[in-house]
């Protein structure tokens, strides 16, 4: 167990943990940040960042470095574990990561989409033709063909504007009754079985043996709901339920970034995290007195 008492302890070093610890930093708290080795998978593979303001065609390891580094200089721990169970005694949360726990007044979970692969080998393909977000990648598949799978209505949006700009738009709703698509969007009456491709995607094959060729696929709208590591934590439609404070129904408990529901953006991710550090940093100081 370590000794320190930290004012804050964020969960997760992608862009919303690491805004939420580079502000509560800058408040002069003591924090540390839990995260894994590559501390945003999601924007590690992102190949360009489009929408993030003031840094046009950054590519998403670019970008995830440079919020690492900002946090590396102002001296934040940052510790490559994974926090497997909170509990609180006495206004107190204890962390355990591994065999090592952490002690702290204040938390910001920042742990992004919890994913379940709906696909093989769609981690090898993340990023070389396969994605969780058109509307980010959208502008890669310009006159393109692409093949979107669906878990939920969530995914319409997406696919309509896709639509929009690609050549073809092949739609597999993995769930019932979908609502109305763009008339350019050709809905597939099949389940996905396969991607296809070497090095990069070229197709989907599919269960009744039938192949799409496509440059894309999407899997949509299938964002498993984020583990419960604290007991009691409110979750609506698998994200963690936050108010505009980005306070959780638990005292002391903030959330920021993906995991508190879309857009999933990095931009979203910063701001939210900028909140529930400047919160955090706060609710400790009143706890400390
Ligand atoms: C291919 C691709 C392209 C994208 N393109 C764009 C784009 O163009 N524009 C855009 O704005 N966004 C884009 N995104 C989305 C963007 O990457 C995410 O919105 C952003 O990374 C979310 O930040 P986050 O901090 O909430 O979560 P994440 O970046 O997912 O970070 C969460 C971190 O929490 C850690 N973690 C999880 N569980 C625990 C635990 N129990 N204990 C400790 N740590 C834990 C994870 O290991 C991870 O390090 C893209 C994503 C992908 C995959």
């Amino acid at each position: 167990m370590r000794q320190e008492l930290y004012d804050l302890a964020v969960l997760g070093c992608g862009p919303a943990g690491l805004s939420a610890a580079v502000n509560a930093t800058i408040r002069n708290k003591k924090v540390v940040v839990v995260g894994a080795e590559v501390c945003s998978p999601p924007l590690h593979k992102a190949q360009k960042i489009n929408n993030y303001l003031g840094m046009p065609d950054v590519s998403g390891g670019e970008l995830l470095d440079r919020f690492v580094q900002h946090a590396r200089q102002i001296d934040i721990e940052i510790l490559n574990s994974k926090a497997t169970s909170i509990s609180e005694l006495n206004g107190l949360f204890s962390i355990l990561l591994g065999d090592e726990i952490i002690t702290t007044r204040s938390i910001v979970i920042a742990t992004g989409i919890p994913y379940r692969a709906t696909l093989p080998r769609e981690d090898y393909f993340l990023g070389r033709g396969l994605g969780y977000c058109a509307t980010c990648d959208g502008p890669i598949y310009r006159g393109k063909d692409v093949i979107i799978v669906a878990h939920s209505s969530e995914a319409e949006d997406e696919a309509n504007f896709m639509a929009e700009i690609c050549r073809r738009v092949y739609y597999l709703p993995l769930y019932k009754n979908p609502g109305k698509l763009h008339h350019a969007v050709q809905m597939v009456d099949s389940r996905p079985k396969d991607i296809m491709g070497d090095e990069f995607v070229v197709g989907l094959e599919l269960k009744d043996g039938s192949i799409l060729n496509a440059e894309g696929v999407f899997v949509l709208g299938g964002e498993t709901a984020p583990d419960r590591l604290i007991p009691g934590l409110e979750i609506k439609d698998n994200h963690i339920v936050v108010n505009r404070q980005q306070e959780t129904n638990l005292p002391g408990v903030y959330a920021a970034g993906d995991c508190t529901g879309p857009p999933y953006q990095v931009a979203k991710s910063v701001g939210e995290g900028q909140v529930a550090g400047l919160n955090a940093s706060r609710y400790a100081s009143r706890q400390s007195g």
